[in-house]
Parts: C-alpha cells; sequence; structure tokens
C-alpha cells in the first residue's frame, strides 16, 4: 500500500521524540505524561499544559483506539505514498481519550472507514535503511 522504503525519514534524534521512536522500535506506543499532574501530552513537548512543569515520564499505552475523524487522500502527493487513494486518521486511544493520534489507516478499503470505529495500531518498520518503525492503524478484531 505505501512504498515504506520510500518514506522520508524524521530527524529521529529529535530529543523530544527519541523515546517514542524507540518505544516503536520495540512495538510499543509511549507517550509523555507529567510527572507532577499525570497529565498526559501528545505530540511530545517540553512543559506540561495544564502545570507547565517539565518533569515528565514516558509511559506505554496500548495501541487501541476509536477512530476520531479521518480524509481520505485521493492524490499522491508525498514520496512513500504514492498508491491512492487511502485513509488518515485522529485516532483518540482507548486508555487516554484526549490523546489523538495521526495515523495510516490500513488493512480497510478508504470507503468503508468510519467515525467511532475500533481500531488497533500495527507497528511497521519504513525508512530507506528501515531506520524507524512506524504505527499504522487497522480495524480491530471485534469491529465497531
Ligand atoms: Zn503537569
Amino acid at each position: 500500500m505505501f512504498d515504506l522504503d520510500q518514506i522520508p525519514v524524521p530527524d529521529l534524534s529529535d530529543p523530544n521524540f527519541v523515546p517514542f521512536w524507540e518505544g516503536t522500535r520495540e512495538h510499543k506506543l509511549k507517550i509523555q505524561r507529567c510527572s507532577d499532574c499525570g497529565t498526559y501530552r501528545w505530540p511530545p513537548r517540553i512543559a506540561c499544559r495544564s502545570c507547565r512543569s517539565t518533569n515528565v515520564e514516558w509511559v506505554a499505552v496500548e495501541p487501541r483506539g476509536t477512530l476520531y475523524t479521518y480524509t481520505v487522500v485521493g492524490r499522491p502527493t508525498a514520496k512513500g505514498f504514492s498508491s491512492v487513494p487511502y485513509a488518515v486518521g485522529f485516532v483518540a486511544l482507548d486508555e487516554v481519550p484526549h490523546v489523538r493520534i495521526i495515523g495510516n489507516i490500513v488493512d480497510i478499503d478508504p470507503s468503508a472507514v468510519k467515525i467511532g470505529m475500533a481500531l488497533e495500531g500495527r507497528f511497521v518498520t519504513a525508512g530507506p535503511d528501515e531506520e524507524m518503525t512506524l504505527i499504522h492503524w487497522s480495524p480491530a478484531d471485534n469491529g465497531a
């Protein structure tokens, strides 16, 4: 579906994202949680929006969620994503519903994608030298 070996690689050494990439490599979805007030945050940032603390821990959450919204890409616009159409969604995590992660929705015809459907993460290796692991979202076994 995607040309995984052609997807541009972001700066994997960006200190705000290093634990995330380490997590996906181990097939874990890790997100930031404030060490002081416990607020989860995504995307990663230096300080907590709730209490402004810069103390942070990275925690693994279940890669399961509900489709909050999505779009279907009909024209190839980016390297590695030449095969259209495909769906890109905002996935609200089951464990932390206010955290919504963007990702490709796979294993389903884009015309069948529905807001509210249950999804589970799938970890896929990508990049010219397989240097990163992405998370894609696939319909969960129990449907919805
Ligand atoms: Zn906080």
